[in-house]
């Protein structure tokens, strides 16, 4: 027997009530025989969206061309969405056309995979016609289905195939894995936020080293060229035990599951193909070009649509991965005006799997001065040195009241009262910056 949270009880029970069927269904119905806590509760049923709407008192028009309303119960939305047969996938986030039918086998029938397909509700149990329980137990992702055909219907069924796998720990069914490598190139007709969203859940899972799979299916050459790339590569540097592809994974499995922070460790030699010279003995090597690297970057990001805030902090820490200030504080307050105060902490975890997966030269002496920043930077933070323009002692209105004219000037003067004070916090002073300005750098 399944636990069904209160809400979604009395949703089914309401269904019911109105003489329609009601089913938790999909990756709610997965997640709880999987004793995992699902991320929402989706519910399917045999009522039409209007029979929904008025049935519960709060719904919101969701998706409503899809058969989905959303039912509010005390500020929570639980997607309740009609039985439907599938058209042929657009390239949207939704079928072209649906068509609504009364038989919960039907809508089982268009869901992607076996364990994404099984229905539950306390009169009929586990509705499970295509043994997603059995493939549960085995640990396995297979089409519900005839994989090709399936694929041919939404080609982003194949990333969601490998996402899969990585947040279970599953293997891809023969069957299903033979024709992902057979039908990856169709992935070019999906648009590219969803496969974002797919991107993001996979490198965010427990195992993003299924970026592998992603590589070797031939979905990357379509979705993720430039990783690809850096797959084949070889990094023949002495210094490195890994090709570049190999090194980025080792990277990835080494960061937390944060979405900027796996970003950053995806891309975070993304320039290095780019970046190559050739000895005299006919050797590539690989060098870093942490500037090349950010705006390779971007141009990916924005390709795939992410939004602008995400863009600017996974660039900011590719650029910034390998920067080794001296091991000052004026140095380290620097590093952390050029990185952006928010981007400063999450630098460490990036430098320190960096490192551990590189060769172990000099590894000892890397960490340890890894730690010595991590000590420096713990410093600032907790002494409240002055780090940005909002911190200084001075603003734009007191250099107005100084006499100084509105206009590109007044950016100017602050800019190098900033720097004076990074190089010796104690100057922040009101006292100390109007008599600087005064002397120095007031025309
Ligand atoms: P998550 O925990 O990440 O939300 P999920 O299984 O709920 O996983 P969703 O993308 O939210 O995944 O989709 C909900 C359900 O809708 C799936 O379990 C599956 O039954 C069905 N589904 C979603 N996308 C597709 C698709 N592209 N093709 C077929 N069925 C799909
Ligand atoms: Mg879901």
């Amino acid at each position: 027997v399944m636990k069904l949270p209160e809400h979604v009880k009395f949703i089914i029970e309401k269904l019911q009530e109105a003489g329609f069927e009601g089913y938790a269904v999909g990756g709610c119905v997965r997640d709880t025989l999987l004793q995992r806590v699902p991320q929402d509760w989706d519910i399917t049923t045999s009522a039409y969206p209007e029979d929904v709407k008025e049935i519960f008192g709060r719904t919101i028009d969701t998706g409503i061309e899809h058969g989905t309303v959303t039912v509010m119960l005390d500020k929570k939305g639980y997607e309740v969405t009609t039985y439907r047969i599938d058209g042929e996938y657009e390239d949207a986030r939704h079928p072209k056309e649906v068509t609504y039918t009364d038989n919960l086998l039907e809508d089982l029938k268009r869901r992607d995979f076996t364990i994404n397909a099984m229905a539950y509700n306390e009169q009929r149990g586990l509705v499970d016609a295509f043994d997603g329980a059995g493939d549960l137990k085995r640990g396995i992702i297979r089409c519900v289905g005839e994989p090709k055909e399936r694929f041919g219907e939404d080609a982003l069924r194949m990333l969601r195939a490998v996402r899969f796998a990585a947040q279970l720990g599953f293997d891809i069914e023969e069957e299903t894995a033979e024709a992902i490598q057979e039908l990856a190139p169709m992935l070019k007709k999906v648009s590219a936020e969803r496969i974002q969203v797919e991107l993001v859940k996979l490198l965010t899972s427990v195992h993003p080293e299924e970026m592998h799979t992603v590589y070797a299916t031939g979905i990357a050459d379509v979705v993720l060229p430039e990783f690809s790339v850096m797959m084949r590569t070889p990094q023949n540097n002495p210094h490195h035990c890994y090709t570049v592809g190999e090194h980025t994974i080792e990277v990835l499995k080494g960061v937390e599951a944060d979405k900027v922070l796996r970003l950053a460790a995806l891309f975070h030699d993304v320039a290095k193909p780019d970046c190559r010279s050739t000895d005299e003995d006919g050797i590539d090597h690989f060098y870093e070009h942490p500037q090349v690297g950010a705006k390779k970057t971007k141009t990916i990001l924005r390709r795939l649509k992410f939004d602008n805030a995400t863009i600017d902090m996974v660039c900011r820490l590719v650029a910034i991965h390998d920067i080794n200030p001296a091991l000052t504080p004026e140095s380290v307050r620097k590093a952390i005006q050029k990185a952006g105060l928010e981007c400063y902490p999450v630098i460490f975890e990036l430098k320190k799997a960096d490192i551990l997966a590189q060769s172990d030269y000099q590894r000892k002496e890397k960490l340890e001065a890894l730690d010595g920043y991590h000590k420096i930077y713990d410093k600032i933070i907790k002494d409240a040195d002055c780090l940005t323009l909002k911190d200084l002692a001075l603003n734009g209105r007191d250099l107005i009241e100084l006499g100084v004219k509105p206009g590109p000037q007044i950016g100017n003067i602050l800019a190098k009262l900033l720097d004076v004070v990074i190089e010796e916090p104690e100057k922040n002073t009101k006292e100390y910056l109007t008599g600087y300005t005064l002397k120095n750098l007031f025309i």
